[in-house]
């Protein structure tokens, strides 16, 4: 087969000369191009709500072609976005929407707020807060905020310095055991210790603090609960810091609610969205603000304007999908849906309960994960490569964190099809030891 120029994402082509081609897409299938199936178990690296060229969506995006192609969003507007905007600000009590066109874009607008906030006060602030094993994107703003490590170690020499506070330490888990000491355990107490801590220490330096809320997605799928969430929220009006939530992953249902801030009983100063945005259909991110920020940059003076842009932005059929998959939730049962997908997934994790290779069973609403026992661990554990093969030669798309295995699937899944996933999952068990059996033989 003739060799691609592309060069693919998060791949080693030493070691994956050839990626699979899909052909077409459809509910939770891909269909590849030589008549394989193969069952999406992560929503299409998580942006993926509805299932796959859902008929409304494309509908609305062909609808949309024809009418209006991008056009400039500086100085002009048009129909989708001011609706979008306008669902979005009701969805999320928050008052401003600025459009970009990723994840990572969304971040880098939610900084560029919090510290152009504190620049066009008069008081600059350079510090930024983040979380131990924080993940908010690939460019060099978003590495900075996210643990150093694996995904960035060619690159830290660039990155401006960020404070990273320990990770709270108590996952929740399937029938919770009674935790020692009530619930600010020792990793709570050590999380909010720390911030409190480098709050006082640096009165009026400190920017914002971001957070993914409830579940850290690519730092390992590590998930801790509401009432942290809420007095990380608590610290930062107490000292008046911004609280950014960046809601790209655990947005639109995941964890169970719309947003994950929600189960906090928060709403954020500044809320990053995008993946399921469009249901998964086309590239488009919102970054959401209070009508505070937004005032900071609002003067007769235009060395105060927000100084961003994306060429796309506000792309018209990528609002049109946004808005089409926001009229699916209205208008089909996609929370009774949701609260399916957990208690389905709550069942299919029982059955990996007692298996020794298995530690940290994990789930919060649809995202369900697990660690394999092995003794390299992290992003690059040999085993992870080892079971995403495993996963697609048996028709499952579930790419591991290393040795962290999850699944996160469409909301329009059927129970048969998730059990089969935890066949599969089961299955992939036996061949490693079976594998390692081997070896050592
Ligand atoms: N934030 C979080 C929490 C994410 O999980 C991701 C992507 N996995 C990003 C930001 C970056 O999004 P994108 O890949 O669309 O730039």
């Amino acid at each position: 087969m003739k060799k691609s120029p592309v060069w693919h994402p998060f791949t080693q082509h030493a070691l994956t000369p050839q990626a699979i081609e899909i052909d077409h897409a459809k509910d939770s299938f891909l269909y590849t191009k030589d008549g394989k199936k193969i069952l999406d178990g992560i929503s299409s690296w998580w942006v993926n709500l509805h299932g796959h060229c859902h008929p409304k969506i494309v509908e609305a995006v062909k609808a949309q072609a024809s009418r209006l192609d991008q056009i400039i969003f500086a100085g002009f507007t048009h129909e989708p976005a001011e609706q979008l905007a306008e669902k979005l600000v009701s969805l999320t009590g928050l008052d401003h929407v600025f459009y970009s066109d990723s994840g990572s874009t969304s971040v880098e607008v939610a900084l560029k707020m919090a510290a152009g906030y504190w620049h066009n006060k008069g008081s600059p602030r350079t510090k930024i807060i983040a979380l131990e094993h924080g993940y908010h994107g690939d460019t060099f703003g978003t590495m900075a905020a996210g643990s150093r490590g694996v995904y960035n170690r060619a690159y830290e020499p660039f990155l401006f310095d960020v404070q990273h506070l320990p990770f709270p330490e108590i996952t929740p888990q399937l029938n919770p055991p009674p935790l020692k000491g009530g619930r600010d355990g020792r990793g709570d107490c050590n999380t909010l210790n720390t911030f409190e801590k480098i709050l006082v220490e640096n009165q009026g330096q400190i920017a914002a603090l971001i957070v993914e809320p409830l579940v850290l997605g690519a730092g390992g799928m590590k998930m801790y609960e509401p009432h942290i969430l809420k007095k990380l929220y608590d610290l930062c009006r107490k000292h008046q810091v911004f609280f950014i939530a960046d809601e790209v992953m655990t947005g639109w249902g995941r964890t169970g609610t719309r947003f994950a801030c929600e189960q906090a009983g928060i709403t954020p100063d500044i809320l990053c969205l995008s993946k399921g945005l469009t249901g998964g259909y086309l590239p488009l991110a919102a970054t959401l603000c209070r009508a505070e920020i937004f005032d900071a940059f609002y003067a007769p003076d235009r060395a105060k304007m927000f100084f961003h842009s994306s060429s796309y932005t506000a792309n018209p059929m990528a609002c049109a999908a946004a808005l089409a998959s926001l009229a699916i939730w209205e208008e089909e049962p996609v929370m009774e849906r949701i609260q399916n997908l957990c208690a389905a997934q709550s069942l299919n994790l029982a059955r990996l309960e007692h298996h020794p290779a298995i530690q940290n069973i994990r789930q919060t609403g649809t995202i369900a994960a697990f660690d394999i026992e092995t003794e390299n661990q992290g992003y690059l554990a040999a085993i992870g490569p080892e079971l995403y093969k495993f996963y697609i030669e048996n028709g499952v798309l579930l790419r591991p964190l290393g040795n962290t295995v999850y699944v996160l699937p469409p909301y329009c899944i059927r129970a048969e099809e998730l059990e089969r996933i935890y066949d599969i999952i089961i299955r992939s068990l036996d061949h490693i030891r079976h594998a390692g059996a081997q070896c050592a033989a």
